[in-house]
């Protein structure tokens, strides 16, 4: 019997970039919603299917949530499909540090056409958050509270106190709670 023990293998980690959005840019893509929400950092137009021309729009993405692709063909024979949620994975290469990203479980039948990976549908965990004007570099911790700052697009910040910089006073907070929710609230 060897006691070399095999080291333990790095746990891949699946995740995708998202982008927070205004509820009044949500309603311009026709999301009815009240509050800010994530969406996917790269669809946030209407497509169209290459195999069937069904037209698909941006889903939402939000932690505790299972989110399904709005359109998916089954058959791995439908390859113009672009259906599906598109998501990244630590074995192909390092976790990019992005403001929002979204960490993510798949779930049903999934596609992998190189480093580009789709499936059916994913759970978020949890979003991980760093601030827009801390150095993005890893040297900094993710923040689990802070404040939003933008028109649109809302760009997550620790403090206005650290950045006295910020031109202008946030008027939206954020909290992550102990159940991976992100939760906003007026200033
Ligand atoms: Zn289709
Ligand atoms: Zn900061």
């Amino acid at each position: 019997m060897s006691l070399v023990e095999a080291e333990p293998r790095p746990e891949i980690i699946y995740y995708k970039a998202v982008k927070l959005v205004s509820p009044e840019r949500a309603k311009r893509l026709s999301l009815a919603i009240e509050t800010p929400v994530f969406i996917s950092y790269y669809q946030e137009q209407y497509r169209k299917c290459a195999n069937c021309d069904v037209v698909y729009g941006p889903l939402i993405y939000q932690p505790s949530k299972v989110v399904l692709a709005e359109h998916w063909h089954e058959d791995e024979d439908s390859k113009y499909c672009l259906g599906g949620v598109f998501y990244d994975s630590t074995d192909a290469k390092p976790m990019p540090i992005y403001l929002w990203t979204a960490i993510l479980s798949p779930i049903g039948s999934m596609r992998v056409h190189g480093s580009e990976r789709r499936a059916r549908g994913v759970l978020i965990d949890e979003i991980k958050i760093n601030c827009w004007l801390c150095p993005l570099d890893g040297t900094v911790d993710n923040i689990t509270e802070g404040f939003v700052v933008g028109n649109g697009d809302l760009t997550p910040i620790c403090s206005p106190e650290i950045h006295p910089e910020l031109a202008y006073q946030p008027n939206l907070s954020f909290k992550v709670t102990e159940n991976n929710q992100v939760l906003f609230s007026q200033v």
